[in-house]
């Protein structure tokens, strides 16, 4: 796939990991070797806009700069004590978190799958404990198509084939939905009374960035309510700016903190953060909820060698500070609709382009289904040669979510590339 293999130094990097690496991912093949905000390098020196950010982890840019100083000075400092001991950066953080996100309670975890396991365990001990559900009767509600992580019990509800088919014997206890169908959610409530919570993303990222419609979350909370059963709101990719505001769940809501002012405030009971939360430096996740459920979990019940280690709680609360401080979510939310807009006008008169979705800056575009999986792909390879980095997600669908960081022109400068690329690639089918 590389032309030049002698000069080409990615070659010798791609090799190598095929040679000496586990095959469990497809990467677009380009070897990056640098990052500066929106921009990230490969090792030819060959700059790329990144209109993945990482799955959405690079929100506040590639080595944003206040991330980096702070990273240097407390890895100088102290990097890990464990919870056996208390240190001096977790309490702060958890009180700044847990104000701003206007919760009780923050458990502090690495990756985003032990955030849902942790909400998982959270919302079963809940069940047995508050709800009084019976032993081991505790049912989970998920949606089809959802992206939760990788973990065994994580994957042993995912509907895709390819995540859970041979990993088995799969963890019991969840139903499955339809995303997006209120309807459908309100039937399981009234048949089960061993529903303990709802796991939702508020928009399917991995699924191909699924947007259901405006009010779906509000009626999920207000049915939740309704059945004694907790909402968890799986906010790995979706919050932290990215979709226009600081959580998807705060709807359309623009000011800087979970607030209570908007009529589409929609309050999940558990919620899941990740990703973003460091920025992209170091995995951190979060678990936050109010009391009444934290308190299920007592010492010795769970835990990680690494959560809420000093490091990562000062990464944690610098890198929310960045995307308040900068206004992320709001540009996102602009920059998305000037995305979308333009966007469409381009799509009026595609041959392969169906449609634009999403919402803030997380979006895709949906190549028509009479071309072959293989046009989204190979639409990803003309965009690294033009100098932009996408990648395709199920099949013939191509995310767009670049830092949140990104600037107007160069939001038109990219859109320029994109159009431009697709309308090469129109010409040559
Ligand atoms: C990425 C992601 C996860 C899993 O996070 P990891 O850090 O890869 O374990 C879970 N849920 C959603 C919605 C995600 O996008």
């Amino acid at each position: 796939m590389i032309e030049k293999t002698s000069k080409d130094l990615s070659q010798f990097h791609l090799d190598l990991e095929r040679k000496f690496g586990a095959n469990d991912y497809h990467p677009l093949p380009v070897v990056l070797e640098k990052g500066e905000g929106v921009f990230v390098w490969d090792v030819n020196g060959k700059k790329y806009y990144d209109f993945l950010s990482a799955y959405s982890a690079v929100n506040q840019g590639h080595c944003h700069p206040e991330l980096v100083s702070l990273i240097k000075n407390q890895a100088e400092t102290l990097t890990l004590t464990s919870r056996a001991f208390y240190n001096n950066k977790l309490g702060e953080y958890m009180e700044f978190a847990t104000k701003l996100f206007g919760f009780d309670k923050l458990l502090p975890m690495n990756t985003g799958a032990e955030g849902v396991e942790t909400s998982i365990k959270l919302s079963r001990k809940w069940g047995y404990l508050k709800k009084k559900v019976d032993q081991n009767q505790a049912k989970i509600v998920v949606c089809n198509n959802n992206f939760h992580g990788r973990t065994t019990t994580v994957i042993s509800f995912s509907t895709d084939p390819g995540s859970k088919d041979f990993f088995g014997p799969h963890t019991p206890g969840f139903i499955h939905i339809p995303h997006g169908e209120i309807s459908a959610l309100e039937n399981v409530f009234k048949k089960d009374k061993n529903i303990v919570s709802f796991l939702v993303e508020p928009i399917q990222g991995e699924a191909g960035v699924n947007v259901p419609e405006p009010e779906y979350l509000k009626k999920v909370r207000s049915l939740c309510s309704q059945y004694n059963v907790l909402m968890i709101a799986d906010e790995i990719q979706t919050g932290l700016g990215r979709t226009g505001s600081l959580l998807a769940s705060c709807g359309n809501c623009t000011c800087e903190s979970f607030c209570e002012q908007q009529s589409t405030y929609v309050r999940p009971d558990i919620l899941i953060l990740a990703k973003a939360l460091s920025g992209g430096t170091y995995p951190i996740s979060a678990v936050l909820c109010d009391t009444e459920i934290m308190e299920v979990i007592q010492p010795g019940q769970h835990g990680s060698t690494f959560g809420g280690n000093p490091f990562a709680a000062s990464i944690a609360k610098k890198a929310i500070e960045i995307i308040i401080d900068e206004r992320l979510a709001q540009n996102a939310r602009v920059l998305g609709e000037i995305f979308r807009s333009e966007m469409n006008k381009y799509i009026k008169s595609s041959k392969i382009v169906k449609l634009v979705r999403g919402k803030g800056l997380l979006n895709a575009i949906v190549i028509d289904e009479n071309h072959d999986s293989q046009t989204a792909w190979n639409i990803c390879l003309k965009l690294r040669d033009n100098g932009l980095l996408a990648k395709p997600t199920h099949g013939n669908v191509i995310r767009f979510a670049p830092p949140l960081v990104i600037t107007k022109d160069q939001l038109f400068d990219c859109i320029n590339i994109i159009t431009s690329t697709i309308k090469e690639f129109e010409k040559s089918i």
